[in-house]
């Protein structure tokens, strides 16, 4: 059955068909209105403080540094535009930007079939510039002190040439009129350590970059969690949590965790890159949140890992992208040794297949400044 909602000034939406859900709130398409959808929270823990949150987060829309903010994503953000309750029930919720017209959820990227089906031009060069795009967006929303929270690949976007979009900004933590709209999500694999098995801790800036840190390491390695593998001690799994705790992380000290491969190698990975990732894994990053590199330590980074004469296309593979820092194609040897390359081969290709580089993206994602 179709939903309506009415804003506070009277006008209505008909809701149609679910188009996501996650752990708050169902998200649905909106009847002869394309570029919008609605996100309705059945349940908030505080129904009144939930309204307030949503209105509050309208009207910032406007004040210039929020402006500032989404001028510089380019649109990728879905922040919440009007306030809507659904006619019955009194269910809160807002309709903001469809992002589904341009981007892809960020897990297509992260995965072979994904990148295969529903993103078959994107090569390691998009997930570079997705990583680079994603942490000046993250640096560009610390500095208007707002908190993502819940970082995670299911709040995350990305097109084809490795924009990044962001949803689910009704998480989001900040302050406003001398209150504290506080984030109370968090997911398993994708939390700081000092929060594990901390619920009442409070997100912080040096939390987001944390998982930064996580979501930066899958998007380079082919979508392998920094913290995946089977306890190397032959001790039993648990979960990513218990070996983010446990520093099992095969960047950091490879004899920690057992991973079946081949796996692409840790020294694609360029330099400055994997300094950062070990700065973020290892003893310091993880017992000292402030001493882990930041969000636009990332950025500048990533971005200049994208400049001219950082990569290197492969002689036997048009579509393999990988570091002027290294000698050979990492992909290639992947292959060789019976893993899959970077972008897989399309289903049905001939061995030996050598497609043409596609022309390169111009980059454009660094726009905050
Ligand atoms: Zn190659």
């Amino acid at each position: 059955m179709a939903l309506r909602v009415v804003a506070e000034d009277g006008r209505q939406w008909w809701l149609t068909e679910e188009v996501g859900r996650g752990g708050e709130g169902v998200v649905y398409a909106v009847a002869d209105v394309p570029a919008l959808v609605a996100k309705l929270v059945p349940r908030p823990s505080d129904p009144a403080a939930y309204r307030d949150r949503i209105a509050r987060l309208v009207r910032r829309r406007h004040e210039p540094r929020t402006v500032r903010l989404l001028d510089g994503a380019g649109g990728g953000v879905a922040w919440p535009r009007v306030p809507v309750t659904t006619v019955r029930g009194g269910v809160h919720g807002y309709l903001m930007s469809d992002l589904r017209g341009r981007y892809r959820p960020l897990e297509d990227l992260l995965s072979s079939d994904g990148r295969r089906s529903r993103l078959p031009g994107a090569t390691w060069e998009t997930a570079l510039r997705a990583a680079a795009g994603l942490a000046a967006l993250l640096a560009a929303l610390h500095a208007e002190e707002y908190l993502v929270g819940d970082l995670k690949p299911d709040n995350l976007w990305v097109d084809g040439h490795g924009e990044v979009g962001m949803a689910d900004v009704d998480s989001w933590q900040f302050a406003d009129g001398g209150r504290v709209f506080r984030c109370g999500v968090r997911t398993a694999g994708y939390t700081a350590p000092e929060a594990v098995g901390a619920p009442e801790a409070a997100p912080s800036r040096a939390g987001d970059d944390f998982v930064l840190a996580v979501v930066v390491h899958r998007l380079l390695m082919a979508g392998l969690h920094p913290f995946a593998g089977h306890p190397g001690d032959g001790g039993r799994y648990v979960s990513l949590d218990d070996n983010l705790v446990h520093g099992r992380c095969r960047l950091t000290d490879h004899r920690s965790v057992a991973l079946p491969g081949p796996l692409p190698p840790a020294d694609l990975l360029p330099g400055r890159v994997a300094a950062l990732l070990r700065a973020a894994f290892g003893p310091a990053g993880r017992s000292a949140p402030g001493d882990r590199p930041r969000a636009a330590a990332w950025a500048a980074v990533l971005h200049a890992e994208l400049a001219d004469g950082r990569l290197r296309d492969c002689a036997e593979n048009g579509r393999h992208v990988y570091t002027a820092e290294r000698p050979w194609c990492p992909w290639c040897d992947l292959a060789r040794r019976g893993g899959e390359e970077y972008p897989a081969a399309p289903a049905g290709a001939a061995p030996g297949r050598r497609p043409p580089r596609a022309p390169r993206a111009a980059d454009t994602a660094w726009r905050t400044t």
